[in-house]
């Protein structure tokens, strides 16, 4: 029977890969990838060759019916996107769908995922929280900021570097400037860093400081 595999890929550093993900990359007949150059500098790096076709955001519907012909076609596929969990701000939400409307079996490795590192180094309750990902850009984005803050369990948000103080100017508006927040940056990589602190400090901070890299806000619940 055809199964699909969801690979969790590091986030930054390379060894959080785990033995079971590179143990299924090595056995794994082929590989759908967000950016097969990405891919394939993981896969060198793990010395392993496989055939590696494109799976994105911008082809996933015109993909789709094609992979699932050719995951039915093969005993085992992978799928791995650029960095962290598919699915989860990424491409994978409608492949795994349509595998299971199509009887392929999914499994899914645990592995690297930016939220929770930095939820848990939030030092903010993770018995129960939000993931809200990327917050629309324009329309939208008032509304979702006015539903995080009456939210009383921890959320989390992915948010470019670029428009981390806008954000967190965003968060001050909403929730008040005493509303605790964590950024938390370059997770995993040489430079990462944890900011704790209310959100206005933590704005004054990263306007002295334009930062740079990947970042995610963790918000701590309304009181
Ligand atoms: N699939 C990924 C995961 O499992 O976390 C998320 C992919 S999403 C396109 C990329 C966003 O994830 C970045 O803009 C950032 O918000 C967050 N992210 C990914 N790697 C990170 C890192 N090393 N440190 C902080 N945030 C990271």
């Amino acid at each position: 029977m055809s199964k699909l595999y969801i690979v969790p890929t590091p986030i930054g550093n390379l060894e959080d890969i785990t033995l079971r993900a590179i143990r299924i990359l090595k056995e794994t007949e082929m590989v759908y990838a967000e950016d097969t150059r990405v891919t394939k500098r993981l896969l060198n790096h793990l010395e392993i060759k496989k055939t590696v076709a494109p799976f994105h955001a911008h082809n996933e519907h015109k993909t789709l019916s094609r992979a699932i012909d050719t995951i039915k076609a093969n005993n085992s596929t992978v799928l791995v996107s650029d960095a962290g969990t598919p699915a989860i701000s990424d491409p994978g939400f409608l492949l795994v769908r349509e595998c299971i409307a199509n009887d392929i079996e999914i499994e899914c490795l645990p592995g690297p995922a930016a939220l929770i590192p930095a939820l848990v180094a939030s030092g903010f309750p993770c018995d129960r929280f939000v993931f809200e990902g990327f917050l629309p850009h324009k329309k939208g984005r008032q509304t979702r900021l006015m539903v995080i803050a009456e939210e009383k369990r921890t959320s989390i948000l992915y948010e470019s570097p670029h428009r981390l103080v806008k954000c967190l100017g965003q968060i001050v508006e909403f929730m008040g400037e005493d509303r605790k927040v964590c950024v938390a940056r370059e997770l995993t990589k040489i430079y990462e860093e944890y900011k704790r602190g209310t959100a206005s400090e933590i704005k004054a901070y990263y306007e002295e400081r334009p930062p740079k890299g990947e970042i995610v806000i963790v918000i701590e619940g309304k009181q």
